[in-house]
């Protein structure tokens, strides 16, 4: 059976490209009817951001894609916190040195800089591996007892997996294809530290084992270090997962990474929550199907024009195959042109209840606005007229303040060219028609206008123009009549006095 697993380190809050690896391994494993595990990298004590952790269970949750097992849901492959099963990876540590792929290195900080600075004096890249390791303090320079003598004496020291030398590896990616890496290019990583915690390659390679892990799908940025996880598996004769790594996302223009930066500079979120000063698409207004089905496309494509998928809709049609080789460009515009679909296609009921939310949190409001407002019918009909102009629930009020409230001035260009020295006259003719006008909704009222500008021989712009003005203090906003209807005969009649005086 298919399982893979999400593997965050918390280090902060998850960034959209760390969801996108989520869900891209979660679509792989609803798909295969598999298993979503979350797993929590946490060996770098010092790299530990309280509250991380909390942020990316919130974050899965909120986008609809939640891990089956994972701190919290424990299965039979627990406990899923790095750091809870830190006595655990010793041993394995223990088992490459006996087999000889490992061994202790006891190079101060300031040996190896010294290495490094002489190598680059000289034009030439610092690699520990076979080639210098005879020259360094480690136990393959050092005799048995010395060795053991340093360790007793509580000297710090680090474990080193031994990297072959003079082979050529051909590893596989679901993505990629073939790669060939020649081993003397190979550091000799660090496994395990003498504070007693493995590094990331070590507690990785040994989770990934244990948990059963049958598909590795991670970032681009990890690809480095595939030869020596493949190493590590061989070492061990255990059998490797399959792996696939995800193109990076690149940023909206110019070359690079997307990173927290270009948001804040072109004004879009880069997390899916918010974290301190950072908006994330949730606080933004976003609907997580709307940041899913972005996020899918980002490095995935269908194979066909379309473009909107559901969740269901997205796990049929996934393959790994289709992920591109090529960084995916973020398009800030496409983001919200995806959220812009999502909202037309959400019940005018289910808007209006978000947009009373909203207003709701409005003080200073006149009683009239306020019985509008907590008017769910009400609010239904205004949310079915305007929602084709908006992009989000937040744009509502600004798209339709004046079905709550008249205006309090009118747009002075358009005022300055629609009213005419008898345009306040004219209007005020309109009134006892209006007033007389027993069935006060949309249809009767256009006739009834319409047919006094025809008696009066005038264009219908001549007086249109001036009463959308009265009513809506703008030329924007959805057909005029549905807006008379909604607010009623007498905000009508008042707003048009108030415009003509
Ligand atoms: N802890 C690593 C990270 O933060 C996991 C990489 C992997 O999936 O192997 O991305």
């Amino acid at each position: 059976a298919v399982r893979v697993r999400f593997a965050p380190s918390p280090t902060g809050p998850l960034h959209i490209g760390g969801v996108r690896t989520a869900l891209f391994n979660y679509l792989f494993a609803k798909k295969h009817q598999g298993t979503f595990v979350l797993r929590i990298e946490d060996t770098d004590q010092n790299r530990y951001v309280e509250g991380a952790e909390q942020y990316i269970v919130d974050a899965l949750n909120w986008c609809g894609i939640p891990f089956d097992e994972g701190p919290g849901k424990e299965g039979e492959f627990g406990p899923y916190r790095q750091s809870e099963r830190k006595t655990l990876y010793q041993k394995y540590a223990d088992e490459l040195v006996s087999k000889n792929q490992a061994y202790y290195a006891f190079d101060t900080a300031e040996r190896l800089d010294f290495h490094r600075k002489d190598h680059e004096a000289k034009g030439k890249t610092f690699i520990y591996n076979w080639h210098n390791r005879l020259k360094l303090t480690n136990s393959l320079s050092l005799s048995e007892a010395e060795t053991q003598k340093r360790i007793e004496s509580g000297e710090p020291y680090v474990i080193r997996f031994k990297s072959p030398e003079g082979r050529e590896l051909i590893l596989h990616d679901l993505i990629r294809g073939e790669i060939r890496i020649d081993t003397n290019i190979l550091d000799d990583k660090i496994l395990f530290k003498s504070d007693g915690m493995p590094t990331y390659h070590l507690a990785n390679i040994v989770d990934d084992h244990l948990m059963e892990i049958t598909h590795v799908i991670r970032g681009e940025e990890w690809l480095p270090s595939l030869a020596l996880h493949q190493l590590l598996y061989e070492a061990f004769e255990w059998q490797a997962p399959q792996f696939a790594h995800l193109p990076l996302i690149m940023k909206p223009v110019g070359k690079g990474k997307l990173s927290k930066r270009d948001g804040e500079k072109l004004g879009f979120p880069v997390f899916p929550l918010s974290w301190g000063e950072s908006s994330g698409y949730r606080e933004a207004g976003y609907f997580p199907e709307a940041v899913i089905n972005f996020l899918a496309m980002l490095g995935w494509n269908p194979g066909t024009e379309q473009e909107i998928f559901s969740l269901e809709e997205l796990i049929d049609a996934f393959s790994l195959e289709r992920v591109n080789k090529a960084g995916a460009r973020f398009d800030p515009e496409k983001t919200r042109w995806y959220n812009h679909q999502y909202l037309q296609q959400k019940s005018d009921a289910s808007l209006a209840e978000l947009f009373g939310q909203q207003l709701s949190q409005m003080s200073s409001v006149s009683t009239t606005a306020q019985a509008r407002m907590s008017d769910m019918r009400y609010l239904e009909k205004i949310v079915g007229l305007i929602k084709e102009r908006a992009f989000f629930v937040s744009e509502f009020w600004e798209l339709g303040s004046y079905f709550f409230v008249a205006p309090e001035n009118y747009n002075e260009k358009a005022a300055k060219k629609q009213w005419k020295p008898d345009t306040s006259g004219l209007l005020e003719q309109l009134l006892p028609i209006l007033e007389s006008l027993s069935e006060f909704s949309s249809q009767p009222i256009e006739s009834e206008v319409k047919n006094w500008i025809d008696e009066q021989e005038l264009s219908f712009g001549r007086i249109m123009a001036p009463l959308r003005l009265a009513i809506v203090g703008d030329l924007k906003g959805p057909h005029l009549f549905d807006i008379i209807e909604l607010i009623g005969k007498e905000d009508a009649l008042s707003r048009i006095r108030r415009a003509i005086t």
